[in-house]
């Protein structure tokens, strides 16, 4: 059997040496989400597991909520998230339901001081609940959760079918973030990947929700990716400029092309024009970053970029991390203290529960100990760097010596570089290959702090 060094699991080997890092240092990209926070399973009532959790959790820990809505006009070609068609009827009548989870999930957090200061409505695609609807969800969430004077709260979607009414009815609510998957501004390429909006009329409407968003010093903020088919670097360049020049919005996310199996994507590859190979999208990376730094717009983490103050990018930025986050609607998935929570998935069992009276909880995991530590060195990864002063800190215990050995393979593989201070800085390479570096860290933390 193949040895792999100390740290390292079978499925992710550390990486290779090589006089273009950025291209060749790995030969995949490990995963998106990759599983860290996989733990014990834990069984008994969950509801009663949650309230205790949300009891034990000291104040002013940074808390927040995210709410699932699973429903999409059409499927996207690279979407592995698409679940449910959106009828109005279904949506309505999940609504109902979803008021009810946030009522009960309200009265969990009233027996504290526990306080949230953001909220995310993701799916799917929120954009696509009625006015009404998402009037409703809104006043139920200002209402029954305790939110704070600040609280970051972001709407989720698409900017086909989002027309006016629904974009003043959600800032006249208090939704102050809107977060739209633009991925593309050609039109052509557009369409291959199942997007509607030709080119002119996206930026029309980012233009104008940007307008309509003024007033409430809401920010609107887009993802582009790139990889897509026909996609090339002239392209790729040219969506940049057109968000940066041509629109007025707030903040830019992007994002590398996730082949998922089983997407139309993945089955349709052979037939649309072709796709950049993983080097190729390391270059695409590295005339995003450059054009992004000599723009005006400021880094908020390796993908994320802002043009003002306005764009916090909260939720996002916690998530990451491991913040407190109360899980709410079909699907939904979320951590507090010490666990992490999963909502029904089927929305029938969900609603059924509801019904019940229950807060819809189908699972938990207990969050590994070392995971407190592994957080820490996620969100620093994400801002470039490592801080093991800072990371020895939260550990309680020295780390140094003991992380010398993967430090030293990164730093030797182009993908880290010491700048004479305690902060190590993450290369370009690193920054393309930041997944893999953190679940490598990950697994030398668990090897360390589990051992100990
Ligand atoms: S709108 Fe979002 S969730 Fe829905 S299919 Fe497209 S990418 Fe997937």
């Amino acid at each position: 059997m193949k040895k792999h060094p100390p740290g390292h699991g079978r499925g992710f080997p550390p990486p290779k040496v090589s006089d273009q890092p950025i291209a060749e240092a790995f030969e995949r990209k490990f995963a998106i989400h990759a599983g860290m926070l996989a733990g014990q399973k834990c069984e008994g009532d969950l509801g009663n597991l949650l309230q205790k959790e949300i009891e034990k959790t000291p104040p002013k820990v940074p808390a927040m909520a995210y709410i699932h809505i699973p429903f999409c006009c059409s499927r996207c070609h690279f979407c592995g998230f698409y679940a449910e068609s959106s009828v109005p009827e279904t949506m309505a009548r999940y609504t109902q339901a979803l008021v009810a989870d946030i009522a009960l999930s309200g009265e969990h957090l009233a027996k504290t001081d526990q306080e949230l200061r953001a909220v995310y409505f993701g799916g799917g695609t929120p954009t696509d609940l009625s006015a009404q609807d998402l009037s409703l969800l809104l006043q139920t969430v200002r209402k029954k959760l305790p939110l704070s004077e600040d609280c970051e709260i972001t709407i989720e979607g698409r900017l086909f079918g989002f027309n006016d009414e629904k974009v003043q009815v959600v800032l006249d609510n208090g939704a102050n973030r809107f977060s739209f998957g633009v991925q593309s501004f050609n039109t052509q390429i557009r369409q291959q990947v199942g997007r509607k909006q030709p080119r002119e009329e996206v930026i029309e409407r980012l233009n104008h929700i940007s307008k309509l968003s003024e007033p409430h010093n809401a920010a609107v903020i887009i993802d582009l990716i790139y990889g897509l088919p026909g996609q090339g670097t002239t392209e790729w360049l040219q969506d940049i400029d057109c968000a940066i020049n041509e629109t007025a919005i707030h903040g830019l996310d992007l994002y590398q092309i996730n082949m998922i199996p089983g997407t139309p994507l993945a089955d349709l590859k052979e037939k649309l024009p072709s796709m950049a190979t993983l080097q190729e999208q390391s270059h695409l990376f590295s005339l995003g970053r450059k054009k992004m730094l000599e723009s005006n717009f400021q880094r908020l983490s390796i993908a994320h970029w802002g043009r003002d103050s306005r764009e916090h990018n909260r939720y996002n930025r916690w998530n990451k991390t491991g913040a407190n986050c109360l899980p709410l609607g079909s699907g939904a998935g979320g951590c507090w203290g010490t666990t992490r929570f999963f909502q029904h998935k089927d929305i029938k069992l969900y609603q059924e529960a509801i019904l019940e009276g229950k807060k819809p909880l189908a699972g938990a995991m207990s969050i590994p100990s070392h995971y407190a530590v592994t957080s820490v060195a996620i969100g620093q990864l994400e801002q470039q760097c490592l801080d093991i002063t800072e990371l020895e800190h939260v550990a309680g215990q020295p780390l140094r010596q003991k992380l010398q050995p993967i430090l030293e393979q990164w730093g030797v593989a182009g993908l880290l570089r010491s700048n004479n201070t305690d902060r190590l800085q993450l290369t370009e390479a690193g920054e393309f290959w930041v997944v893999n570096l953190q679940q490598l860290i990950d697994m030398k933390l668990k090897a360390i702090l589990c051992a100990t």
